[in-house]
């Protein structure tokens, strides 16, 4: 499970995977995934906001 969220959604993202996993994930900024060249959605997932954040667990 990987959530690309704006800077406002950043919590509601860190619930809905805490609640879902029952572990919390990890944080990391969007360019810093792309620079890994990961894809990741440049869009909010919960709003039209560009994404800054990506929450997901380690071993995502
Ligand atoms: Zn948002």
């Amino acid at each position: 499970m990987l959530i690309c969220v704006c800077q406002e959604h950043l919590e509601r993202a860190l619930d809905e995977y805490t609640e879902e996993h029952e572990v919390a994930p990890s944080i990391f900024l969007r360019v810093q995934l792309e620079r890994e060249g990961k894809e990741v959605a440049t869009q909010c997932s919960y709003c039209q906001k560009e994404s800054f954040y990506v929450v997901k667990g380690n071993a995502d």
